[in-house]
């Protein structure tokens, strides 16, 4: 995990490995795991989730999600 970020980003802009997490049931998307039930391969980031992915535990739509900014 590391505890140190890039201050080249924007405050607020999400990376390519930071997980998300559900506004509804909180599961976390992490892009390190993928997503197995959709079949999206390890690696992954939020914003490269397909525009149909939903939650896998609670089927809400990826605009349900916030970064994890921690
Ligand atoms: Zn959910």
């Amino acid at each position: 995990m590391g505890g140190t970020r890039d201050t080249g980003r924007p405050e607020g802009e999400a990376a390519a490995d930071t997980p998300y997490e559900c506004g509804v049931c909180w599961a976390v998307y992490d892009p390190a795991l993928g997503d197995p039930y959709a079949q999206v391969p390890p690696g992954t980031p939020f914003a490269a989730l397909p525009a149909h992915w939903t939650c896998p535990n609670c089927d809400a739509p990826k605009a349900r999600f916030m970064a994890l900014l921690a």
